[in-house]
């Protein structure tokens, strides 16, 4: 994002709506760290900073590799262009019953990276899905997901040379695994944690049984884990595209 310093009447007013606090104020004139702004675009929506004169623009840089990266990632207005998903991730299960992403036997697992106010480095990202990959659990990395069409190398983890330096306000890395893997994957996630600066969300998604019970949550909660059960069933609004 950039402000056209001529149009900049430097009453101050976008400075407190920027989430990773890139724009200061100085001699009369708010300005832009280009290394800080992660392209979320909230200072250019409508109705939100409302700058009196109109200075916010977007180079047209801001849809090119690789500060798209930032941009697809940060602002939920965008659109991935090889996923066609808008924002941070994907719609993870929530449309499991249509879509079979997480079959039975497997679990899902989603690592939501980084926040607003916070945000992520993809060199943090690429730490956990190095480790990941390392563990030599059979991970199934979710190919509609927008961190996954980042791999280099699916198999290392590692990500395209184009990422090192992009920060963005969260990205979600999402995979499936055999259930009876879960809590070594578990605990590869946790040692991975001490070595990445930021935070993440960690969800775990199974599948409920035909009596309604989720058995994980009482094995999470036995290895220590707070878990909060969230469920979501789209009963008869969609055909399942794939046989179990
Ligand atoms: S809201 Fe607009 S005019 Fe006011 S400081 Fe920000 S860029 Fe400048
Ligand atoms: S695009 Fe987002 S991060 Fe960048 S200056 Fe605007 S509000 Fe801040």
């Amino acid at each position: 994002m950039r402000i056209d310093t001529e149009k900049c009447r430097g009453c101050g007013l976008c400075v407190p709506f920027c989430p990773a606090n890139a724009i200061t104020l100085a001699d009369r004139k708010a300005r832009i760290d280009e290394d800080k702004c992660l392209e979320c675009g909230t200072c250019l929506r409508k109705g939100v900073v409302r700058c009196p004169t109109g200075a916010f623009y977007e180079p047209p840089g801001v849809y090119e590799r690789p500060r798209s990266i930032r941009k697809f990632l940060s602002d939920p207005a965008t659109n991935h262009k090889e996923t066609g998903i808008p924002g941070r991730g994907t719609e993870e299960v929530k449309t499991n019953d249509v879509t079979g992403r997480v079959r039975r036997g497997f679990v899902g697992i989603g690592l939501e990276v980084g926040r607003p106010a916070l945000g992520a480095d993809l060199t943090d990202i690429e730490k956990l899905t190095m480790s990941l990959a390392k563990s030599g659990l059979n991970i199934h990395w979710e190919e509609d997901n927008p961190v996954t069409h980042l791999f280099k190398d699916p198999a290392t983890g590692t990500l395209l040379d184009e990422c090192k330096d992009q920060r963005v306000v969260s990205a979600i890395i999402e995979f499936a695994l055999p259930v009876n893997e879960l809590r070594p994957c578990l605990d590869t996630i946790k040692a991975a944690s001490k070595e990445i600066s930021t935070v993440f969300s960690l969800f775990v998604i199974s599948r409920m049984d035909e009596d309604g019970n989720t058995p994980l949550v009482s094995e999470l909660e036995a290895w220590g884990y707070d878990v909060r059960p969230n469920s979501k069933v789209n009963l008869g609004l969609g055909r399942p595209l794939r046989e179990e």
